[in-house]
């Protein structure tokens, strides 16, 4: 990582250590950081999983790739400089809900494994959870709900991961989805489960 472009930089800590932060929270803040194809389900799992989350009293907050492309990172495109920028601001946000005791769900596609091996490198050790979600190509463009599948087979999207740019699946993922023969709530569940049994949120 590069380093500030200011000097005369000087770290503020907090006054409450993280373990009294999530002594107060009955909770601890991680980063579950949903990767795959396009239309592979990291948005609509992101958001039952939140659900699910608020419902049983845990703090929990999704950052989803289009709509911080609206805002935070409006100024960037698809090329591979600008996805790799999208994530490393990301990551960096992704870090900093985690630091607050939150859990932090986050869908974007991210493709290259360089990039979401560097939002990992952000977090303390165990405190990012890489989710593949693993919808294959041919189930992804079948579902293309958002039509963006056909527009990219038109030619009138460039650098479509899966079309035209790559997708690096993860090598090792704490978790893999199989969004194809379970359905929405069945993935969700799953990680409440999975969160529970590495002890970022209260047994049920
Ligand atoms: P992404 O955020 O990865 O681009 P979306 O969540 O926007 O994907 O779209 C996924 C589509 O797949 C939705 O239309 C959703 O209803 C459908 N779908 C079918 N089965 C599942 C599943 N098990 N998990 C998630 N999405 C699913």
């Amino acid at each position: 990582m590069t380093s500030p472009k200011s000097s005369n930089l000087t770290w503020h800590g907090a006054n409450v250590t993280s373990d009294e932060r999530e002594g107060i929270l009955g909770q601890k803040g991680c980063v579950l950081w949903l990767t795959g194809l396009s239309a592979s389900g990291k948005s609509t799992i992101a958001r039952r999983l939140e659900q699910l989350l608020l419902e049983r009293k845990v703090t929990a907050y999704v950052l989803d790739g289009d709509n911080l492309r609206m805002g935070l990172n409006k100024d960037l495109g698809f090329s591979p400089a600008d996805r790799a920028e999208n994530i490393r601001r990301v990551g960096a946000v992704a870090q900093l809900f985690a630091d607050a005791g939150t859990v932090c769900i986050t869908a974007f596609i991210s493709p290259y494994r360089e990039d979401r091996d560097l939002a990992r490198s952000l977090n303390l050790p165990g405190r990012f959870i890489e989710v593949h979600v693993s919808t294959s190509l041919e189930a992804c463009e079948a579902r293309d709900p958002k039509g963006l599948y056909k527009k990219a087979r038109a030619g009138q999207i460039p650098e479509f991961t899966g079309i035209s740019a790559p997708y690096e699946v993860p090598m090792a993922p704490e978790i893999t989805l199989d969004t194809e023969n379970r359905d929405v709530d069945e993935c969700a569940y799953q990680l409440v489960q999975d969160l529970r049994q590495r002890g970022f949120i209260p047994a049920a």
